[in-house]
């Protein structure tokens, strides 16, 4: 096996891969934390075959790089999942797995270096593979019923400064309308028809229920890091109707001014 990218500073293959399924081609760049005690251990787990888990790289905090699978095969990172109504996100992704404690374990910043490793890896993966900035994702944004990393403390806004993923800044707090559990009604249907085209599996009924509040916690995790709290305030629908407003190829760009009323 050899390293995929320039920054990678050591090998450590796992056997936890398959071919990619589909046309075979990595357009979705998956971000992660370990959510294990130390990096060592982390990688021990993703090259255990009892493990069933893998992933292409682990960035160590120290900004160390670790390959594990090379990225032309399909590590198995992303579970179930889905995003822009496709699942079978490990067939068209690379993972990467950032090594932090996660939520369960105190939830440490994520040092500079390592942040700085991420940014050099993720632009070499991204331009090496054409892969558009709202293809790099979040895990729990493809599963936010199971997953919350790597979570609200990632800086995706300095990834974005670096050229990385797509991200507005966040509208400000205040006032005004918001939906929450248990709310149901036309202009729940539209933010959730938002939320769906943007790329989140939602449901499309209307009715404000646990899948809609798991979805907003992800987009809240990414997008409005400020506030992690699963409801659809006003700063949560603005920051997430600019960034529609922003995508390159939207095809929900024109119903987009009359969605955006009716919120
Ligand atoms: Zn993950």
């Amino acid at each position: 096996m050899k390293p995929d990218s320039p920054f990678v500073s050591d090998l450590r293959p796992s056997p936890n891969h398959n071919a990619r399924r589909g046309e075979g081609i990595p357009n979705i760049l998956l971000l992660h934390y370990t959510g294990m005690g130390t990096g060592a251990g982390a990688l021990s787990w993703l090259c255990d075959p009892a493990s069933e888990v893998s992933c292409h790289y682990l960035v160590h905090e120290d900004g160390r790089i670790v390959q594990l699978v090379p990225e032309d095969r399909r590590a198995w990172h992303a579970g179930q999942g889905s995003w822009r109504g496709r699942g079978d996100v490990n067939s068209r992704s690379i993972g990467i797995e950032i090594v932090n404690l996660g939520h369960g374990n105190g939830y440490p910043d994520f040092p500079d270096e390592q942040i700085a490793a991420v940014i050099a890896l993720a632009g070499d993966i991204v331009k090496r593979r054409s892969i558009p900035a709202e293809f790099v994702l979040a895990h729990s944004d493809i599963a936010p019923a199971r997953k919350s990393d790597p979570g609200e403390k990632f800086p995706w806004d300095a990834l974005h400064r670096a050229g990385i993923g797509h991200y507005v800044t966040p509208s400000p707090r205040r006032g005004g309308r918001y939906f929450g559990l248990g709310d149901a009604g036309q202009p729940v249907e539209a933010y959730q028809a938002l939320l769906a085209a943007y790329g989140y599996e939602v449901p499309q009924d209307g009715g404000f229920d646990e899948a809609t509040r798991l979805a907003t916690i992800a987009f809240q995790r990414h997008f409005r890091p400020a506030c992690v709290d699963g409801i659809a305030d006003a700063s949560t629908i603005e920051t997430l109707h600019r960034l529609l407003r922003t995508l390159p190829r939207s095809p929900f760009r024109r119903e987009e001014a009359a969605a955006g009323a009716a919120v």
